[in-house]
């Protein structure tokens, strides 16, 4: 498994789904990724080209933006750990919110998603965060609880697991919190349980190059999770060499 606690911050690109060959293939020519091996660089296409831009690799990690529940078996349509581990594939996003919303999936499922992974030695990022609704009501810190209490396996640790803290309502809107209010909700993840002191934390929503030196420098966020602007690769390549 990589070793997490070499590098000092973490830009995760979340593809969703979008991209294709002559995407990829320019993406590559033209993103310039930093030497400084310090800074981790995760770039998560759709399954489907996971293998093929792991061959054109150069300084950066390749994840996966989902994995199946399952191991193996009549489960038509899921992509297992195993095939991700064959691949050799370093990260894997869990539980984002989309899927949480659009395909239902539970924070045990989260939990299960990552227990597998970790025992593949793949890193799960586990994606937490509150709807609009439950901010303007209060509810961020007990939302977050729940999401880490349930959805954090028992096998996560600092040098196997990272969190990034996505508030649903920033996702792809142009919006995001302070950085004030960013760094303290960070601060409550890691001093939730004392587990969680040393994870590595990203935040994620609305990042882009004008606003991510200033996130990504808060005391308590170890980079960002980098949806739309991950696509684009003069701004992802601005993102990353701040
Ligand atoms: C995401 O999809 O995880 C995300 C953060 O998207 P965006 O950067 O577009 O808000």
């Amino acid at each position: 498994m990589i070793k997490l606690d070499g590098f000092s911050s973490f830009f995760v690109a979340n593809w969703k789904l979008n991209g294709s060959f002559k995407f990829i293939d320019q993406f590559i020519d033209e993103v310039r990724i930093p030497e400084d091996e310090s800074k981790c660089v995760v770039i998560c296409p759709t399954s489907i080209y996971l293998d093929y831009i792991s061959h054109q690799k150069r300084n950066f990690f390749i994840g996966a933006q989902n994995v199946s529940n399952y191991k193996n078996g009549a489960y038509t349509g899921e992509i297992s750990c195993n095939s991700l581990s064959e691949l050799k594939i370093d990260f894997c996003i869990v539980g984002h919110s989309e899927r949480r919303k659009i395909y239902h999936e539970t924070n045990i499922n989260v939990n299960s998603k990552s227990l597998q992974l970790i025992n593949n030695e793949i890193v799960p990022i586990v994606c937490i965060g509150e709807t609009l609704e439950e901010k303007e009501n209060g509810k961020t810190n007990e939302v977050l609880a729940k999401q880490l209490q349930e959805g954090i396996c028992y096998s996560s640790n600092q040098n196997n697991t990272i969190i990034a803290y996505e508030p649903i309502w920033a996702i792809g809107t142009g919006l995001t919190p302070s950085l004030r209010e960013i760094d303290i909700t960070h601060e409550f993840i890691r001093m939730h349980n004392k587990r969680f002191n040393k994870f590595k934390i990203l935040y994620g929503g609305s990042v882009k190059a004008a606003n991510s030196k200033e996130i990504v420098e808060l005391p308590n966020v170890d980079g960002a999770l980098i949806g739309g602007a991950s696509l684009k690769s003069e701004e992802f390549t601005k993102i990353i060499e701040d």
